[in-house]
């Protein structure tokens, strides 16, 4: 349920409210807002008789929200949330970021030289997987520590925040320590042990949509870290399982607007792991910001076809420069209202 105070409400019919909140067994979530506060009540786990509460002074409405999500939804909390990862500031009303990177952290070489050629192009952060979710246990699964050091020398090297991925509870720490945005993987995103783990850190949070994940059990999945104290959680689009074949999944971009409206949460999104051909990156990119996507994550590397993951959809460093310079011109047209 979420209780909306009317605009004149004071501190103390706000307290009040909370008090009853709490005496009938519920946590009260207070919202603030620009025009007025609403107070989420969480903890319940069927529908809350608001008898007690609809009529104490100051409380204009109670709404009954029947989603499994609450503090991921607008109706609880209308405001955009900005997250800021290590100052760079992402979501609406903010210039749309470009993560990239390789798919893994694969040599010092590797990881330093795309990090200093995206970074000229005007990256805005760098990714590199260290810990790898791969589809087989033969395949290379990543350098685990050892890539978290390369990837905070590169940060060293160009000052790009680091974002990168943590697959299990146990290393959530461990990554915190390195990562400036935390990502959770398509196929951890429902790995609710990992959400509940960062839900208690003080770092921000890319989750990916499971790749047959509907949007509420995307939201609901994002609820879970919200619900443990950490609000800074941005969402990222990368593609569903459909019946095609001809792309290595279907990008789902309707989501992007429906999603800005379910939620106050940023969205961006990662065309290159939604199609897999590097050919359909730079114009799925720029379909993801007229969609309205606060930025886009995509897979750079200095020779895709040595790469150990991902070769086939990750940009070559002159692909990257022409999806910069497709993207400044495209930020202008948006920027001015002709796009
Ligand atoms: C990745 O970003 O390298 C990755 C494994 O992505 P996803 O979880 O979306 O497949
Ligand atoms: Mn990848």
């Amino acid at each position: 349920m979420l209780i909306v105070m009317s605009h004149n409400a004071v501190q103390s019919d706000i307290d009040n409210v909370i008090k009853s909140v709490t005496e009938m067994g519920f946590t009260a979530a207070p919202i603030p807002g620009s025009e007025r506060t609403a107070i989420g009540v969480l903890g319940n786990k069927g529908y809350v008789d608001d008898t007690n509460i609809r009529d104490l002074p100051g409380v204009q409405q109670a709404i009954h929200v029947s989603k499994p999500y609450k503090l991921v939804s607008r109706d609880f909390h209308p405001e955009n949330t900005i997250v800021d990862v290590a100052g760079v500031k992402i979501g609406e009303g903010q210039r749309a970021v470009v993560v990239a990177g390789p798919c893994a952290v694969e040599s010092e070489e590797q990881i330093l030289k795309t990090a200093r050629f995206v970074k000229q192009a005007g990256a805005d952060l760098l990714r590199g997987g260290a810990f790898k979710p791969r589809t087989g246990p033969h395949t290379f699964q990543g350098l685990r520590e050892e890539g978290l050091v390369l990837l905070a020398k590169a940060r060293e090297a160009t000052g790009l925040p680091i974002v990168t991925e943590v697959m299990s509870p146990d290393n959530v720490a461990l990554v915190a320590d390195y990562a400036d945005l935390l990502q959770v993987g398509a196929r951890n995103m429902q790995n609710f042990d990992l959400l509940r783990e960062l839900g208690k850190i003080r770092k921000p949070v890319l989750l990916k949509r499971g790749m047959s994940a509907t949007i509420e059990e995307f939201l609901a999945a994002a609820e879970y870290i919200l619900s443990e104290g950490n609000d800074q959680v941005i969402l990222c689009e990368r593609g569903i399982r459909t019946f095609e074949t001809a792309t290595r999944n279907t990008l789902d971009l309707a989501m992007v607007p429906l999603v800005k409206e379910l939620t106050h949460l940023p969205i961006m999104v990662d065309p290159s792991h939604a199609t897999g051909k590097r050919s359909l990156v730079i114009p799925m990119s720029k379909a993801a910001l007229v969609a309205g996507a606060h930025g886009v994550l995509v897979e750079v590397h200095p020779e895709p076809e040595k790469a150990l993951s991902d070769g086939p959809q990750s940009l070559t460093f002159p692909g990257f420069d022409a999806l910069m310079a497709d993207l400044d011109r495209l930020k202008s047209c948006l920027a001015s209202g002709n796009a």
